[in-house]
């Protein structure tokens, strides 16, 4: 992606209106707002290079030059159900999306598949080849779920204290579509009751079909449990969101979406200086002033300073805990305390590869790849994948995974013919009887992280026997080498848990839940605020809402009031689409 360091000529640090701690997607998005608001903005990236968990880099240059690979953030879903891409005009700054139809594929271990495809209708004929009555269910049961989409997602692109945005993102399609879900006491007791099950218990409700509720289970343990966690029936829509709004990746990997919105900050005037870690929050009677960098570098903000980082590395690892103390007596032990990262992260392999996968036992077909690839044998494979982790142990005995080939849908990713494999597998950070050895005392060796690839390329060759002699080079991330390079607790890509008791108002914590913190001028955005993780570009749009709030709030209330009443006057013109 960025092979060129970024610089920026800083000549007098008070000229910042803004410092925003960390350029992942957040901040940058967060950044792009309050330069077109006006503002001057510093980013300040503890990385070579801008991105966080968004990043496309040529990583293997000597074993595989010319292979891009996206070393986390692949399928973009969350931010299509905003309006980022489009107010932030990111198609001018050099960002193109593909959109991948089909979005998934799941060989089953008896030669079955699940192919879903963008269109519903074609994906119901799939599933009908095995059995008519789940192909009808799946109809209805995509029908409910993007109904529930359509009716949430005005809350998921405002600020949840925000009443005036939440009414705002309105109109009459997702009306009729909350009305649909809860428009009486039964319907909505019906989806509460949804909204506390488990994505295992509504699956086994819907579906007779182990190669449909398999894949199903899989997307919805995406949310960083196993399928069976209660109060997570959520997880059970991801499938759905492949249909609407879609499925889509950059051109040239996750790493343009960064890029462009680094082109966007640029022409902006904003700054992002990279190999910068912020190492303290400078805070002088109960307001930020600006933050201290590794190697004693201070830079000072007029108005704020943001955090791309989640409450807990920003209070607990670069606030003096007498600066919170002073504020909030009960704060600190609360982030330390009440804040849940579970143990459940990510070992990430990248290949280089001679040639394509071919699915040889199940009728291979190259539009398989296009899609995200499950290895997702059984409801129980995928408890197993996800409840191991919980408890410490490495799930690799029968190793379930998410596969891309990203470079079937863009082949600039590879050089003529040849082809990146993204691989995700999950395991734990801390692993159980191992403490104090490896990298942070985690238990991960480089042998060990080999080791584990090594039975996760098995396991993928039972289904794609061509794999392991297409193997050019390979790249194995642990845990815990991720939690470094993310600088996340637990290496959570997600910041914080996307459980129930940690999502909307309670993010991270109900008092700090607004993106405001009882710091004067200290905001927060990223991954561990509403509406939580993925590539979205919300928490930074919503942060930088409230940041523009809090310094003119009454002009900011009418131009809220103003988008809302124009909102509901289109709505009751009705647009066509389900948007
Ligand atoms: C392997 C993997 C696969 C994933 N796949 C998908 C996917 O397919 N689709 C999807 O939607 N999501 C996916 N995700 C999740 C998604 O990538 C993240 O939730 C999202 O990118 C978080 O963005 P963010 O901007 O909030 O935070 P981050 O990307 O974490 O950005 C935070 C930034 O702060 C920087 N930073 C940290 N500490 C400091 C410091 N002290 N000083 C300065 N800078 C600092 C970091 O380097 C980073 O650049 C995946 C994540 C992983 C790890």
């Amino acid at each position: 992606m960025l092979t060129q360091p970024i610089y920026a000529t800083i000549t007098n640090m008070q000229n910042y209106d803004v410092i925003i701690i960390g350029a992942g997607h957040n901040g940058l998005v967060c950044a792009a707002y309050l330069l077109k608001a006006g503002y001057s903005v510093l980013l300040l990236e503890k990385r070579s290079v801008p991105g966080g968990a968004a990043t496309t880099e040529e990583c293997l240059p000597k074993e595989a030059p010319g292979f891009k690979f996206n070393l986390c953030a692949i399928d973009h879903e969350f931010i299509h159900l905003g309006p980022v891409v489009q107010e932030l005009e990111l198609e001018k700054y050099g960002l193109k999306y593909l959109e991948c139809d089909p979005v998934v594929f799941c060989p089953h271990p008896d030669g079955k598949y699940f192919l879903g495809h963008k269109s519903v209708e074609k994906t119901c004929a799939e599933i009908a080849k095995y059995s008519e009555r789940d192909a009808q269910k799946y109809a209805e049961y995509t029908d409910y779920w993007l109904r529930v989409i359509n009716g949430i997602s005005p809350m998921f692109n405002a600020p949840p204290n925000s009443i005036i945005d939440i009414a705002g993102n309105f109109n009459l399609n997702k009306f009729k579509d909350v009305l649909a879900v809860a428009g009486s006491v039964n319907k909505t007791m019906d989806f509460v009751r949804n909204m506390l099950s488990s994505a295992e218990d509504i699956l086994n409700e819907w579906f007779d079909s182990e190669f449909l509720k398999a894949p199903l289970a899989r997307l919805a343990a995406e949310m960083g449990v196993p399928p069976s966690q209660k109060n997570l029936g959520i997880g059970a829509m991801m499938m759905a969101m492949r249909h609407y709004p879609g499925m889509a990746r950059p051109l040239g990997g996750t790493g343009a979406l960064v890029q462009a919105l680094v082109n966007l900050v640029q022409s902006q005037g904003g700054a992002i200086l990279t190999e910068q870690q912020v190492e303290k929050v400078l805070i002088d009677d109960n307001k930020a002033l600006g933050v201290r960098v590794d190697g004693g570098k201070e830079y000072r903000a007029k108005y704020g300073v943001i955090s791309n980082i989640d409450a807990q590395r920003l209070f607990l690892q670069m606030v003096d805990k007498n600066d919170v103390d002073a504020v909030e007596p009960n704060l600190w032990s609360r982030l330390e305390r009440r804040i849940i990262n579970n143990n459940e992260t990510i070992l990430k392999i990248d290949l280089a590869l001679d040639e394509p996968l071919i699915f040889a036992h199940h009728q291979h077909q190259d539009e398989y790849l296009i899609g995200s690839i499950l290895i997702a044998d059984s409801m129980a494979h995928i408890e197993e994948a996800h409840s191991k982790c919980m408890i410490g142990e490495i799930p690799d005995v029968d190793p379930s995974m998410y596969v891309v080939m990203p470079s079937a849908l863009d082949p600039s990713l590879a050089p003529s013919g040849k082809h990146t494999l993204w691989i995700e597998f999950f395991a734990p950070y801390q692993i159980k009887g191992a403490e104090g050895i490896g990298l942070n005392g985690t238990g991960w060796t480089d042998e060990l992280k080999h080791k584990v690839a090594d039975r996760v390329i098995e396991k993928m060759a039972d289904y794609v026997p061509n794999l392991k002699k297409s193997i050019i080079a390979r790249r194995v991330e642990s845990p815990a080498e991720l939690g470094e390079r993310l600088g996340a607790y637990k290496g959570n890509y997600y910041h914080i848990d996307m459980t129930l008791e940690q999502m909307v108002f309670f993010r991270p914590l109900p008092e700090l839940a607004n993106y405001k913190t009882p710091i004067e001028g200290l905001f927060l955005t990223g991954a561990g605020t509403h509406p939580g993780g993925s590539i979205s570009g919300m928490p930074g749009r919503n942060c930088a809402r409230v940041f523009l709030h809090s310094q003119q709030p009454v002009v900011q209330t009418l131009k809220d009031a103003r988008n809302t009443i124009m909102g509901m006057m289109s709505s009751v013109q009705g647009i066509g689409n389900r948007e």
